[in-house]
C-alpha cells in the first residue's frame, strides 16, 4: 500500500490519457494504469482528439475503480501548445539542442491557455482528500494554476525528460516564469542525480532559492518544495515473460529463419533527433568498413516508428534516415543479404519483447534520454542462458542504473563500432555476467517499486 494518505483518491494528469480500450504502450501508460488499478482513482488528460471548436465537454468513462476524463483540443490548442511550445520549444531545450529550439510568443501563449483550461476542469474533478500527480514537460505550470485557484491537495511532478544545467536553461526567453512554477509543486521527480542537480542549480543561483536542513528547496516567496530522484522502471516480470512466450511466435520464428545464422543487432526508437539515429547509422556503417569479416554475418534491424509528424524536424529526420539506410546498404548489400533493415511500424510490446530476445546485441544509443526504457526492455527480455550484450549512450538515464552495458558516447562513431565489435563476439561467461547483474537491478527497481517511492514521497 502507499503512504498514510490512502483514503483520498490518485489522480494522474498526463498529456495523453491511454483509456482501457487502448494498449498502453509507453512505461508512463503502464504504470499510471496500474497505479490507478491498485488504488483506485481518476486519469485526466487529452482525448487525442483535435476538434474544429472545442466544445468544452469532459468525456468520462469508467472502467472498475478507475475513472477516465478527457477533453478534445481545438487545432489552435493542439497547433500553439502540443506541436508548438511543448515539442519545438521545451522537447529540444530540455534534450540539450538549443539550436532546434523554436521560441514563437504565440506558441507560449497557447502552452499556458491549455494548462489554463487543465486547472479549469481539474478544479471541478479533484476532491479534498485527493492526491494529484502531474506528468511530464506539457504541463510544468499545472500546480501554480492550480493553486492559484485554491487547490491545496498534495500536488506531485515527475519530468520524464532531462532536465539541463542552468546555463542552458537560461537560453529559454522568459524561463523564469516558467521553471519558477515547478516550485508549487510539493514533490519534483526526476530519473536521475545529474537531472536534479540542474534543478537545485536552477533555483539556487536563478531564482535565489536556499537549501533547507531537510532537503527541500525554499524560494525567495517562501514556497517549500523537495525535489527528488526516482528513476523509472519497467514491469520487469511480465517483459521476461512475454518474451519467453514470444519464441512460440510465428513473426518471431519467421525473423529467425530470416537471418539464417547471422547475429542480430537490434534498435528500436520512436523516430526522434534525440535517438541519435544518423550517428547510429553511421556506427554500424563504420562496423562494416573495419570488420569485412562480418559482411554477411551480421544483420542490423532498426525499428522506428514515426512520431510529430506536424514538426518540420520529424520529416526531416526522417528523410535523413532514409538515404542514409539505402546508402549504407547500396554500398555493403549483397544480392543474398541486407545489411540494414529500417522499419517505420510501430510493433506491439507482446512482439517486441521476442524481437529483443531474437538479438545478440541491443542498440541504445540516444544523444539524450530522460530514461530510455527500450534499454530495460531489451535486458529483461534475454534468455538468461543466452542473454544479449546492450550497448547503451551514456546520456540515457538507463545508463546510470545499467553500469554493466557497453557505454559509449553515441556522438562517437569510431567508439560505437568498437562496442558492436567487442559486443558481437564476448564470450558467453561475461555475457550471463553482466545480464546477471543488470536484471539484479531491474527486478528490484521495477515499475511497481518506482511509483510507490514516488507516491509514499508524496504522501509524506
Ligand atoms: N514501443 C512500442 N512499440 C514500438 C516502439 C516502441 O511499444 O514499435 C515502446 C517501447 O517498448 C517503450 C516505449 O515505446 O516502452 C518507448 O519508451 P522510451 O523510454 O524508450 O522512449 P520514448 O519514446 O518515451 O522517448
Amino acid at each position: 500500500m502507499v503512504g498514510r494518505n490512502t483514503q483520498g483518491r490518485l489522480v494522474v494528469v498526463s498529456n495523453r490519457v491511454a483509456l482501457p480500450a487502448q494498449t498502453a504502450t509507453g512505461g508512463l501508460a503502464s504504470a499510471m494504469r496500474a497505479a490507478l488499478q491498485e488504488r483506485g482513482g481518476l486519469w485526466f488528460g487529452w482525448s487525442g482528439k483535435v476538434v474544429r471548436q472545442d466544445s468544452g465537454e469532459v468525456h468520462r468513462l469508467r472502467d472498475g475503480m478507475v475513472e477516465y476524463a478527457t477533453i478534445d483540443l481545438s487545432r489552435a490548442d493542439h497547433d500553439d501548445f502540443y506541436d508548438g511550445f511543448a515539442n519545438r520549444t521545451l522537447w529540444p531545450l530540455l534534450h540539450y539542442r538549443p539550436d532546434l529550439v523554436d521560441y514563437d510568443r504565440k506558441h507560449l501563449a497557447g502552452y499556458l491557455r491549455v494548462n489554463n483550461l487543465f486547472a479549469e476542469h481539474l478544479m471541478s474533478l479533484v476532491k479534498p482528500n485527493d492526491i494529484v500527480w502531474v506528468n511530464d514537460y506539457h504541463l510544468i505550470p499545472l500546480a501554480a494554476m492550480l493553486r492559484q485557484r485554491g487547490l491545496r491537495n498534495r500536488i506531485g511532478f515527475f519530468l520524464h525528460t532531462p532536465l539541463p544545467a542552468a546555463g542552458l536553461l537560461i537560453a529559454l526567453p522568459r524561463h523564469r516564469e516558467l521553471m519558477e512554477t515547478l516550485a508549487h509543486y510539493d514533490l519534483v521527480g526526476l530519473h536521475t542525480a545529474r537531472d536534479r542537480r540542474a534543478l537545485e542549480e536552477y533555483f539556487l543561483y536563478e531564482v535565489g532559492a536556499s537549501m533547507r536542513r531537510d532537503g527541500r528547496l525554499r524560494t525567495p516567496e517562501g514556497r517549500l518544495f523537495r525535489a527528488e530522484v526516482f528513476p523509472i522502471g519497467i514491469d520487469t516480470q511480465q517483459v521476461a515473460e512475454s518474451a519467453r512466450r514470444a519464441d512460440e511466435r510465428e513473426e518471431i520464428h519467421q525473423l529467425r529463419q530470416s537471418l539464417e545464422g547471422r547475429a542480430l543487432i537490434i534498435g528500436v526508437d520512436r523516430l526522434d533527433y534525440s535517438k541519435g539515429l544518423p550517428e547510429r547509422f553511421q556506427a554500424y556503417a563504420r562496423l562494416l568498413e573495419r570488420s569485412p569479416q562480418l559482411h554477411r554475418k551480421v544483420s542490423f534491424l532498426q525499428i522506428a516508428p514515426p512520431s510529430r509528424g506536424g514538426v518540420p524536424e520529424y520529416r526531416q529526420i526522417r528523410r535523413e534516415l532514409e538515404r542514409s539506410a539505402g546508402h549504407i546498404n547500396g554500398m555493403y548489400a549483397a544480392p543474398d543479404w541486407v545489411p540494414i533493415r529500417y522499419v517505420n511500424n510501430s510493433f506491439p510490446h507482446s512482439l517486441l519483447s521476442g524481437y529483443y530476445r531474437a538479438a545478440r546485441v541491443g542498440l541504445v544509443t540516444p544523444l539524450r534520454d530522460g530514461m530510455n526504457l527500450v534499454a530495460k526492455e531489451y535486458v529483461a527480455s534475454q534468455d538468461p542462458e543466452d542473454p544479449g550484450v546492450l550497448v547503451l549512450s551514456r546520456f540515457a538515464g538507463a545508463a546510470q542504473e545499467l553500469t554493466q552495458a557497453l557505454l559509449v558516447n553515441p556522438a562517437d562513431t569510431e567508439e560505437v563500432a568498437e562496442a558492436l565489435g567487442i559486443a558481437l563476439t564476448m564470450p558467453l561467461y561475461e555475457r550471463r555476467l553482466r545480464w546477471r547483474r543488470m536484471m539484479d537491478v531491474l527486478e528490484k527497481q521495477d515499475v511497481t517499486a518506482w511509483r510507490n517511492a514516488f507516491l509514499r514521497r508524496l504522501a509524506e
